[in-house]
C-alpha cells in the first residue's frame, strides 16, 4: 500500500481563509510529519518511482507527497523542510501563473531550485478551471499546453497531472492519457491505489493537527476500510441520481 498525501498550503490559515482553513497545515505539523515518515522508514517517491511501482506492485512502505497550486509557501516552508529531512515531494503548479511569475506563486526560478533539490513538478492545468465544464479546444489547451509550457520552461518531462478541484470526466481522463501523462491525481479519498487507478489516483488530505497517531491513521488499513465504503456509497448515490 502506498499513501498519496495531499497538501495545499503550509502555515497558519489567514482569517480570510474561511472554508479553506483546513487546507492550511501549520509548519510544525509538517515538520513532525516528515520526522514521522523518517522514523517509520516510509520512503517518499517521485512520480516516476510511483509510476514504475504501481505497475509492478512494489509501492509498499512508500508515500507520494503532493502539493496542489504551487503557492509561495511551498517554496519558503515546504522545500527547506523537505530538503533537511531528505524527503521528496511533487508540486502541482498552475502553468500560466508559474510561468508569468504571478505574485504569491512559485516562479520558474524557484521551481528549478526545487527540481535541483530532488523535488518533482507536475501540471495542475494552465489556468485552474473545472475541466469537465470545458469544450474540447479549451480542454486540450489546459491539458496539452500546460505540459508543453512547463517542459519548455523547466527542461524536464512533466509526467503527472492533478485535476483542479478534483473535477474530471471520462473525456478529461482520456485527454490526459492522450497528452502523454503517466499518472493523474484526484481528490477522491483513500490510501490504496491499483494499476487501473493510474489516471484517477486517490489521495489522503492532510488536515491541520494530524500528528502522531492521527497521522499514522492516514496510512492504516482502517482508513482504507472506512473510505472505500464511503466512496462506494457516494458512487451508488450518484448512479441512482443520474
Ligand atoms: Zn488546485
Amino acid at each position: 500500500m502506498s499513501t498519496i498525501l495531499m497538501y495545499h498550503y503550509l502555515g497558519e490559515a489567514p482569517a480570510t481563509a474561511d472554508r479553506h482553513a483546513p487546507l492550511y497545515v501549520p509548519d510544525q505539523d509538517f515538520e513532525a510529519q516528515l520526522r514521522h515518515l523518517t522514523r517509520r522508514m516510509i520512503r517518499t517517491v517521485s512520480p516516476e518511482e510511483y509510476d514504475a511501482g504501481l505497475s509492478r506492485n512494489t509501492l509498499d512502505g512508500t508515500a507520494w507527497l503532493t502539493f496542489d497550486d504551487g503557492k509561495l509557501d511551498n517554496y519558503e516552508v515546504a522545500l527547506p523542510a523537505l530538503a533537511a529531512a531528505q524527503q521528496r515531494a511533487t508540486f502541482f503548479v498552475i502553468a500560466e501563473r508559474a510561468i508569468a511569475g504571478e505574485s504569491g506563486y512559485m516562479n520558474v526560478k524557484m521551481l528549478k531550485e526545487a527540481l535541483g533539490a530532488g523535488m518533482s513538478i507536475g501540471s495542475h492545468s494552465l489556468t485552474h478551471p473545472r475541466l469537465a465544464r470545458l469544450g474540447d479546444a479549451e480542454l486540450r489547451r489546459e491539458i496539452f499546453d500546460s505540459k508543453a509550457m512547463l517542459e519548455d520552461a523547466l527542461g524536464v518531462a512533466i509526467t503527472s497531472f492533478c485535476y483542479p478541484y478534483g473535477n474530471f470526466s471520462q473525456q478529461v481522463v482520456d485527454l490526459v492519457q492522450e497528452a502523454g501523462y503517466r499518472l493523474a491525481v484526484s481528490t477522491i479519498r483513500d490510501n490504496a491505489n491499483r494499476e487501473p487507478d493510474r489516471f484517477r489516483l486517490k489521495r489522503v488530505m492532510v488536515q491541520p493537527g494530524r500528528t502522531g497517531l492521527s497521522f499514522s491513521y492516514l496510512f492504516s488499513g482502517l482508513y482504507h476500510w472506512v473510505h472505500e465504503r464511503k466512496n462506494r456509497r457516494r458512487w451508488m448515490a450518484k448512479r441512482s441520481a443520474d
